[in-house]
């Protein structure tokens, strides 16, 4: 029997898509467009746009669709109507995607509003394809643990871990030297202190390379993100602080390299396109046909590196700190960076306020005593909530 009928005759595998009406989970909806036979969506859920769930809900024909805003549960109801789609709308709704019988969940919420959700999937035993890099970056080592108790693979989506997770694939991590997260730098790459000042909220959605939602573009200005990224990176790959890199790569064709000791550094190259490192998790160990343009490196000619700087991109450099502080410092950090970019794209605060109200917010907590390691996914939130209060007092304190 050739591979091909094997496999033809094998099984749907069961996707949940958690965080459907966004970038990662219309990506991967892309994905099942193209390989309907591989692939079935049992369940949807997003934060509070109804039409667009019950859209992608029809057009999937999954069994469970829900939104985490209840007050949007009546809307839902109505978008589905006669399509005999079960749904349901707030917390426990959102929940009972997250169980749903599948053999992937796709996490791909935004914030640490997909901690709880995800952590439940893993819980019960699902193959989390990771995107929502809070897991990680709020609740790591108890994300982890679980993985290992329960013997749960978790794959990494964001693009550089998952280059890093492709090379090193089947390689012994004691030969490891150190790994190299890329960085784009953003828009503002080579603007001055003073030129970013200034800048709107309609100058940093504007991605040189990717499109991605608002939250990320932003942290991706601010460098916030690659610092998120280096945290989510120590708890995937059990490597110690100093062999975690950062680069400035502007032309993002390079996701991520492994260093070897013997002198060897081993990358993956990809057009800048989330649908291959997101395809990468959901045919793991296999891949899949993709129509993602191909890198055509005769054009492109010349590929340039910078090292990251800590003066103008402070966010860098808090995370960094976080990340070597522990316990609960990079949750509180990441809670008080979405209160910051929520302030900085309402037009409340500028754009280099963003990095300082997160410095406030992990002065005054660590101050009071409040970083000690969270022992729970509930602790997590409470510290997270806590972090939020304090990230209010420090916007309004410079609000314009
Ligand atoms: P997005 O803003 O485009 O989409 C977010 C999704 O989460 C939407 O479906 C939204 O409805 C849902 N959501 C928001 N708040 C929610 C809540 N409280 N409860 C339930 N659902 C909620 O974001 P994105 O760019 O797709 O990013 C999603 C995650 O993936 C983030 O953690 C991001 O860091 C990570 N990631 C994204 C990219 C990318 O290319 N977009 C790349 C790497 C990693
Ligand atoms: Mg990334």
């Amino acid at each position: 029997m050739s591979a091909d009928i094997a496999t033809m005759d094998a099984p749907r595998v069961r996707l949940v898509v958690l965080g459907a009406t966004g970038s990662i989970g219309k990506s991967t909806l892309d994905i099942v467009r193209h390989h309907p036979d591989r692939y079935e969506v049992v369940a949807l859920a997003a934060g509070r746009r109804a039409a667009e769930l019950a859209e992608l809900a029809r057009e999937f024909n999954v069994r469970f669709a829900a939104l985490a805003d209840a007050s949007a549960g009546e809307a839902l109801d109505a978008a589905l109507a006669g399509s005999g789609i079960a749904n349901g709308a707030g917390q426990s709704a959102l929940h009972d995607a997250a169980l749903y019988p599948a053999d992937i969940v796709v996490a791909g919420i935004v914030g640490a509003a997909g901690l709880a959700p995800t952590f439940a999937a893993l819980q019960a035993g699902r193959t989390i394809a990771l995107a929502n890099k809070e897991c990680l970056v709020c609740a790591g080592d108890l994300f982890m643990a679980e993985a290992r108790r329960r013997q749960v693979a978790v794959l990494p989506m964001d693009s550089e871990h998952n280059a890093i997770f492709q090379v090193l694939e089947s390689r012994n991590i004691a030969e490891v030297e150190k790994i190299v997260l890329t960085a784009s730098g953003g828009p503002f790459r080579t603007k001055t202190l003073d030129e970013m000042r200034h800048v709107t909220p309609a100058q940093a959605l504007r991605h040189p390379n990717w499109d991605m939602g608002s939250r990320i573009t932003i942290d991706s200005a601010t460098l916030m993100n690659k610092g998120l990224e280096v945290i989510e990176a120590s708890h995937l790959f059990p490597l110690a602080h100093d062999q975690l890199d950062v680069l400035v790569h502007p032309q993002s064709v390079i996701h991520g390299m492994v260093q070897y000791k013997d002198g060897s550094l081993l990358a993956q190259l990809g057009s800048p396109d989330m649908r291959t490192p997101i395809a990468h998790c959901l045919a793991w160990p296999r891949r899949l046909d993709l129509p993602v343009a191909r890198l055509d490196l005769a054009r492109l000619a010349t590929l340039t590196f910078e090292a990251p700087d800590l003066v103008r991109f402070p966010a860098l450099g808090l995370a960094l700190s976080a990340m070597r502080a522990g316990g609960g410092a990079p949750a509180a950090l990441n809670a008080a960076d979405e209160e910051a970019v929520a302030a900085f794209l309402a037009g409340r605060i500028g754009f280099l306020d963003i990095a300082s109200v997160v410095a406030d917010v992990l002065e005054t907590l660590t101050g009071s005593g409040a970083l000690a390691a969270p022992e729970s996914v509930a602790a997590v939130l409470n510290l997270d909530g806590e972090a939020r209060r304090q990230a209010a007092v420090a916007i309004a304190r410079r609000a314009v």
